[in-house]
C-alpha cells in the first residue's frame, strides 16, 4: 500500500481555491487603496466590495443591502444573537430558543446571555442528530425574542428542517436565525423563500481565506452593532474593510453554490462507500441520520478506541481527520453533539469525522476504506477499554 496525503477535514477548515487567490492577489499589493477614499485606488477597492457583496447576496437568495461582511463565522453568530437579544429586551422580550448541539460560538453565546439575565432553552436532538420542529414550536413562549437553530451540524452533518422551523417562527412573530457555516455552498440556501430572518457563514469553510464572514439580516430588522466605530458596512460594522478577504469570498461563494446538487451526489455516493467500508468493523456506528446529511460528513463512532490516537495513527498513514471529542480545545470531555445523541462517554470518546468534498477520488476512498480498520486493529490491541467490551460480549 503507497502511502497517501488525503485531507478529509473540511469541516475544520478548506485550502483557499486558485480561482479565489488568484482573486485576492491584487488588493494585497496594488490595489491596496481604502474603500473609504475618494480617489480611483479607494473608489476599485469599494467597487470590488460591491461586487462580492452582491456575488454573496445571490448565492444566498437575499438583498445585497442585507448582507454585512464580518471577521468570522464567530462574529456572525455573536451579532446575530446579542443583537437581537439587545433589540427585543428593549421590548420585554428577553427568552432565546436554541438547541443542545449548537456550534460553540452559539452556546457559549447563549450561556453569556443567560449570566446577563435571559433565559435559555435548549431544544433536544433525537437519536438521528434531528430537531423536531414541534419541540421549537413548543418551547417559543410570548417573551421569546429569537430562535437559533443551526442549518447543518459540524460534527454528525444532520440537515436540520430549517424551513418547518422558520414558518413557525413566522406564525409566533419570533426572528428566526440559523448558523449556516457548515451549510453554505453544499445545500441550496434562499433566505427569503425559506424565511429565514438571520443567517451567519464563515469564509474559511468554502476555499476562502479564514478571519471572514458574514452575517445576512433581512431588511427591516434593526440590531445593534456589535463593533462600534466608523461608517463601514452602512453604519453596522465598524473597521476598515477586509478587502483582499471580502474579493475572495465573493469568488468562493460563487463556486461552491455552482452545480451543487451534483455535486452532491458524487461526493454523496463516496462518502456511503467510505461509510459502508467502516462500518464493516464490529462495534461501530453511524452518527447522524445517513440520508438528511452534509453530503461529505462521516462521523463513525468505534468502540474500544480513543478518538486522539487514532487521529494520530491515521496522520502517520497521511490522512487528515477529526475526532468528536474536543481534541483540540485541550479538553478531555467527550463531544457536546455526541452526548446529545445519546452515545455514552466511552463511545462518544471513540468517534472519526471524516469531511470530504468532490476532490476525494474512488482511490483515496479504497485507501480510507483499507487503512481505518488496520488502525482500528492495532489500538484495538492494546486497549484495555476493547478488552472489556469483548468480555462483556462473550
Ligand atoms: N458555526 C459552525 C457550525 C462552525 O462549524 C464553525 C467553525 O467550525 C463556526 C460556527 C465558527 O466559524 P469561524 O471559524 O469562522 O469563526
Amino acid at each position: 500500500m503507497k502511502k497517501r496525503f488525503i485531507y478529509a477535514d473540511n469541516a475544520a477548515t478548506t485550502a483557499v481555491s486558485e480561482n479565489v487567490l488568484n482573486a485576492m492577489l491584487p488588493y494585497f499589493r496594488y490595489e491596496y487603496g481604502n474603500p473609504s477614499s475618494i480617489y480611483k485606488l479607494g473608489r476599485d477597492n469599494e467597487q470590488a466590495v460591491i461586487d462580492a457583496r452582491n456575488k454573496v447576496a445571490k448565492a444566498l437568495g437575499a438583498d445585497p443591502k442585507e448582507i454585512f461582511f464580518t471577521s468570522c463565522g464567530s462574529e456572525s453568530d455573536n451579532w446575530a444573537i446579542k443583537g437581537v437579544a439587545e433589540l427585543m429586551a428593549a421590548k420585554g422580550k428577553k427568552h432565546i430558543v436554541t438547541s443542545v448541539f449548537e456550534h460553540h460560538a452559539v452556546l457559549h453565546t447563549t450561556e453569556y446571555l443567560q449570566k446577563k439575565g435571559y433565559d435559555v432553552t435548549y431544544v433536544p436532538i433525537n437519536e438521528k442528530g434531528l430537531i423536531d420542529p414541534e419541540d421549537v414550536k413548543k418551547a417559543i413562549r410570548d417573551d421569546t425574542a429569537l430562535v437559533t437553530i443551526m442549518y447543518a451540524n459540524n460534527e454528525i452533518g444532520t440537515i436540520q428542517p430549517i424551513e418547518e422551523i422558520a414558518k413557525i417562527c413566522k406564525e409566533k412573530g419570533v426572528l428566526f436565525h440559523t448558523d449556516a457555516v457548515q451549510a453554505v455552498g453544499h445545500v441550496n440556501i434562499d433566505v427569503h423563500k425559506q424565511g429565514i430572518d438571520l443567517l451567519s457563514l464563515s469564509g474559511h469553510k468554502i476555499h476562502a481565506q479564514k478571519g471572514i464572514g458574514v452575517l445576512y439580516v433581512r431588511k427591516g430588522i434593526n440590531i445593534p452593532n456589535l463593533i462600534h466605530g466608523g461608517g463601514q458596512e452602512k453604519g453596522k460594522r465598524a473597521g476598515t474593510e477586509n478587502v483582499p478577504a471580502i474579493v475572495g469570498l465573493g469568488v468562493a461563494i460563487e463556486d461552491a453554490t455552482k452545480n451543487i446538487d451534483e455535486k452532491g451526489k458524487k461526493i454523496t455516493a463516496i462518502r456511503n462507500k467510505i461509510i459502508d467500508g467502516i462500518l464493516k468493523i464490529p462495534y461501530t456506528r453511524l452518527n447522524g441520520d445517513r440520508d438528511k446529511r452534509l453530503p461529505g460528513n462521516i462521523n463513525i463512532s468505534i468502540e474500544g478506541i480513543e478518538g486522539e490516537s487514532i487521529l494520530l495513527l491515521l496522520d502517520s498513514y497521511g490522512i487528515c481527520a477529526s475526532s468528536g471529542s474536543a481534541c483540540t480545545s485541550g479538553s478531555l470531555d467527550p463531544s457536546h453533539v455526541l452526548l446529545a445523541l445519546g452515545l455514552t462517554h466511552e463511545v462518544a470518546h471513540g468517534s472519526l469525522r471524516l469531511s470530504i468534498e468532490d476532490d476525494l477520488t474512488e482511490d483515496d476512498a479504497d485507501y480510507i476504506i483499507e487503512v481505518v480498520p488496520k488502525v482500528v486493529e492495532r489500538l484495538r490491541s492494546f486497549s484495555p477499554l476493547w478488552e472489556g467490551i469483548i468480555n462483556n460480549a462473550v
